[in-house]
């Protein structure tokens, strides 16, 4: 430690022979420059590690990148992100990743449109107005859901907070202690069980699924401590989106990780001269589309990599 660590980013399929050829010292490898790879770099490397990040594509990111194709710019993949202000859990970890300060989060109007056969219903993004709109649209369950949401409301963070290891142990001890049994009886029940002891609609349960659907899973075989997490995220702390999109986040991860870079050196692998010369000439066409676009849609100069 004391020193400044090592950080690389590596491009190319073979690398790692190469790297290893190359005898550089690595305390970690990473492999995959995803915002998974880039936010574990980056962390690592403000924690003294030497860290070597490995990723097979002309550019990391992996599915946080922007592409264009005529007049079009495509955000690849993240549009919604939830618990984005201060003190909420996103927040949080670019915070401790030092990049907080670097990226403008805007709140969504509405947290998502679901589209349910021959139904619509548009949630809007903030939970007073979201449960009202529901009571307004299911007068007979307000009940229910009125308990759903001091539930919810009384459980979510906590649970989040236990699970991501954000708890201290004053905070642990004097309420998470407490709802233990609770929490063991919602990690073994399905979501389906749990919504039923508030709601008897079936299509409003469908509609509050809807913090879960991501996951691909029936509400009858997903964990309800898991629906009460995703549902405090989603709609308690509310969406938002990145001014710049995924590219914006990805952009500021590899910046930072790389603030701490001592070698900079970056490698094609074991590519053929040809292939990477190919490569190279489309990827820098690509990039003049970028900076032509710059201003439309906020992409510093140097967000995109150029080796
Ligand atoms: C269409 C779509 C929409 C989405 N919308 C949202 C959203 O609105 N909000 C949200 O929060 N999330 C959203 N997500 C999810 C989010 O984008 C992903 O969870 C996140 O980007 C995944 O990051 P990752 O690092 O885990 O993986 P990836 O982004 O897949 O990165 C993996 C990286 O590893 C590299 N790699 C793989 N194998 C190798 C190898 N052998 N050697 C070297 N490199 C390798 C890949 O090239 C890639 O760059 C969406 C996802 C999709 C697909």
């Amino acid at each position: 430690m004391g020193e400044k660590p090592n950080t690389t980013i590596e491009f190319g399929l073979n690398i790692i022979h190469y790297s290893l050829n190359k005898s550089m010292h690595s305390d970690v490898v990473i492999i995959g420059g995803g915002l998974g790879g880039l936010s574990a770099g980056t962390y690592l490397s403000q924690h003294g590690i030497n860290v070597t990040l490995i990723e097979e594509q002309l550019q990391v990111g992996g599915y946080s990148i922007a592409f264009k194709r005529d007049e079009f710019i495509f955000d690849v993949a993240l549009h919604a992100i939830p618990g984005c202000a201060p003190n909420q859990p996103f927040y949080d970890i670019l915070t401790q990743l030092k990049i907080a300060d670097n990226l403008t989060f805007i709140k969504l109007k509405n947290a998502f449109n679901v589209y349910l056969s021959n139904y619509n219903f548009l949630i809007p993004n903030n939970i007073s107005e979201f449960f009202l709109k529901l009571i307004d649209e299911f007068p007979e369950e307000q009940n229910g859901l009125n308990r759903l949401k001091n539930y919810i409301s009384k459980h979510g963070q906590l649970y989040y907070d236990v699970v991501d290891g954000r708890s201290n142990v004053f905070k642990i001890i004097t309420q998470f202690v407490p709802r233990i049994p609770d929490f063991l009886t919602n990690s073994q029940i399905s979501t389906d069980v749990f919504l039923n002891k508030f709601i008897k609609s079936q299509r409003l349960k469908s509609l509050l699924y809807q913090a879960a659907v991501f996951f691909g899973e029936p509400m009858s075989a997903f964990p309800a401590v898991n629906f009460i997490i995703m549902f405090y995220l989603l709609f308690t702390c509310g969406m938002y989106t990145i001014k710049g999109g995924g590219q914006a986040l990805t952009n500021a991860l590899k910046s930072k990780m790389l603030e701490q870079q001592v070698i900079a050196e970056e490698y094609m692998g074991l590519r053929s001269l040809d292939k990477t010369a190919e490569l190279r000439k489309s990827f820098l066409a690509h990039m003049n589309e970028f900076n032509s676009l710059e201003n439309l849609y906020n992409y510093p100069k140097e967000s995109i990599f150029v080796w």
